[in-house]
Formats: C-alpha cells, sequence, structure tokens
C-alpha cells in the first residue's frame, strides 16, 4: 500500500509499505476513505517531536472502513463506517477510567506518533472498541474528519477548559483550525462577545461567518488595548490561548479579568513568562490539557443533526496520490489561503 513516511526533519515520501495486519485481539484494521494533515504533523516534519522516528507514517486523523476485526472487538464488524479517534485508549487503566484517555497507560496519542497513522491506504487501530465511532451513511464525511482532533481539541480544552458561560466575553488568540474549533463550540455556551485574534486578516474576516462578533489584527503593535476596547477595561473572562508561542501566551495573561480563565490549547515548544506578580491577586484559573476525545460521541450527534457544520474548515481538497502537494498547501497556509485540507483515497 502506499503512506506518507517520515523520513527524518524535513524529509517524507509518499511511499510503498506493507499492508498493517492485526497484532492484538483488541485491533482492527481500516481502509482509509479520509483524511487530512495536522499542524502537529507540521511540527513532526521540522523535527519538533523527536519521539517520531524516521519510517512512521503520519496522521491521526480521518474515516474509514473496517476492513478486518480482531477475535476481541466486539462493536464492530467489517465493512462498517468508522469514525478515527486521534486518542486511542484501552478504556481499562486508571486514566481512562478517569475519561483521561489522552493518558491511557496503554494508548494516548500514539497514531502517527509512537505507532504507524491515518495517511495510508489501511491503519491499524489498537483498542478499536474504545477508538472508534460509529459513523451514520448521511453524516457529512467531512465535518466528521474534522472530529478526529480539532473539533473535540477546541471544544475541551479551550471552551471546557475555560469555562464558557453564558454572557461571556470570550477571546480567541490564533484563527488556525482549533481556534476555529473553539469559536464553533463556544457557542453552544451562548457568550456574549468571541473575540478572535490573529496576525492574518484574511482568517479573521473568514471568522465572522464562523459567529465571531469582533476581530482585533494583532500585528498593529496595540493588541491588548484593542482587545479590552472591546471587552471593557478589566478584561475578557475567558482567554482562549490556540497558538503555542511566548507572545500569544503573554497576550492571554494580560487580558484576563478578576475570575477569568485561561485555557491553553497551544503547542509550546519553549517556556513562557508567567507574570504571576500581576495574577497572584485575580482569582484567575490557567489550564493546560492535550484532548481526551471524551466529547467525541456528543460532538458527533451535533455533527449528525447538523448543529454544528465543521465541514465549513474545509479549504482544499487533494487525492493521495498528490500527498506532497497538499503538504505544500497546508504547510504554506497564510499564501494558500488553506485552513483544513481533505485528503481523499480512492
Ligand atoms: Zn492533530
Ligand atoms: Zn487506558
Amino acid at each position: 500500500m502506499k503512506a506518507l513516511v517520515f523520513k527524518g526533519p524535513g524529509q517524507k515520501e509518499l511511499a510503498d509499505c506493507p499492508k498493517p495486519v492485526i497484532t492484538q485481539p483488541t485491533d482492527a484494521i481500516v481502509k482509509m476513505v479520509k483524511s487530512t494533515i495536522c499542524g502537529t504533523d507540521l511540527h513532526i516534519l521540522k523535527g519538533d517531536v523527536p519521539a517520531v522516528t524516521p519510517g512512521r507514517i503520519l496522521g491521526h486523523e480521518g474515516i474509514g472502513i473496517v476492513e478486518e476485526i480482531g477475535s476481541a472487538v466486539s462493536n464492530f464488524k467489517k465493512g462498517e463506517k468508522v469514525l478515527i479517534s486521534c486518542v486511542t485508549s484501552c478504556g481499562k487503566c486508571d486514566n481512562c477510567k478517569k475519561q483521561l484517555y489522552a493518558h491511557c497507560t496503554d494508548g494516548g496519542w500514539i497514531l502517527g506518533h509512537l505507532i504507524d497513522g491515518t495517511q495510508a491506504e489501511y491503519v491499524r487501530i489498537p483498542h478499536a472498541d474504545n477508538s472508534l465511532y460509529h459513523l451514520k451513511n448521511d453524516v457529512d464525511e467531512e465535518g466528521a474528519v474534522m472530529l478526529s482532533d480539532i473539533l473535540p481539541t477546541g471544544f475541551e480544552i479551550g471552551v471546557l477548559n475555560g469555562k464558557v458561560n453564558p454572557g461571556d466575553t470570550v477571546a480567541i488568540i490564533g484563527a488556525g483550525p482549533v481556534g476555529f474549533a473553539a469559536l464553533l463550540t463556544a457557542q453552544f455556551f451562548a457568550p456574549a462577545k468571541i473575540i478572535m485574534v490573529d496576525l492574518d486578516q484574511q482568517r479573521l474576516e473568514l471568522s465572522r461567518g464562523f459567529g465571531a462578533t469582533d476581530l482585533v489584527n494583532s500585528s498593529d503593535g496595540n493588541v491588548i488595548e484593542n482587545i479590552k476596547k472591546i471587552a471593557g477595561p478589566e478584561g475578557v473572562d475567558v482567554a482562549i490561548e490556540a497558538v503555542g508561542i511566548p507572545a500569544t501566551f503573554d497576550i492571554c495573561q494580560k487580558i484576563l479579568k478578576p475570575g477569568a480563565h485561561l485555557a491553553n490549547v497551544g503547542v509550546h515548544g519553549k517556556p513562557v513568562e508567567l507574570h504571576i506578580e500581576e495574577l497572584w491577586i485575580r482569582n484567575v484559573t490557567i489550564t493546560t490539557g492535550l484532548v481526551c476525545t471524551s466529547t467525541t460521541p456528543m460532538l458527533l450527534k451535533n455533527v449528525e443533526s447538523k448543529r454544528l457544520k465543521p465541514e465549513k474548515l474545509v479549504s482544499h481538497r487533494f487525492d493521495f496520490a498528490d500527498m506532497m502537494q497538499a503538504y505544500e498547501v497546508f504547510g504554506n497556509a497564510a499564501r494558500e489561503k488553506a485552513m483544513k485540507v481533505i485528503i481523499n483515497f480512492n
């Protein structure tokens, strides 16, 4: 089969690889139908995630058809359409029992990281009963792909950790796919204002159509002031950090009103300066996290009913044979006006 293989920092190849086989009775083999590329895949390609070794097939998102199941798989049958969760979980360990699936002692985020992933014609899914979801035939397939990772990430780590409430003023720093996922799902809780903050005016304008009430372009140097002009002098109720660099974390910690929540979603590679000397007196809460995908079934219901339409995030579509070009476009998102790219398998 063909697969997108990581060959070391800066190198990747669409290569011929052996088709995966069942190695544990709890495994399933899934024939991919649609996949996508994540910002995390770009981090891996830069060499930021040293746990990913050369030869690894990338990808942790997508939908497919069950091709084969191990003898202990009871929830799924050959031929069923499934959503693949970016997080693999056994459902039995201490962390799984607390719904901390990201920290499953025999799973977590392993796909396209510690084991071969979904940017391939076939993928092996360990603990299939807990790591796959049934997909009805009438569910928008592109929307479903957004449920593998970005929707639960924006919702759980941004919106739920940030404790968004009706009437709140929410600032989302970073108008990328995960920032947009937070923007879409924050609206479950009816905040009064959602301020989108980014350097890219095009993405900001786009966010209006997804429910942003106010836009702040952070390129002019007065970002804190401009957010407070909208939120009020005390700041916002919830700041969602969806970039993962010191500058954007810093914006978040400077716009918190007393009692506010700062929900960090961004993947950070460098330390940040925490202004505890300003924050200690403000009764604020700072949260971090890796998505647990415990809300995927709830989000899937909202996609099924079309209350949530994450397929609007798809900007480009490619055949799997053109995977290298898909990376080129996604890797130059601003220039290419790319948000999420869909990869179609035949
Ligand atoms: Zn991802
Ligand atoms: Zn577990």
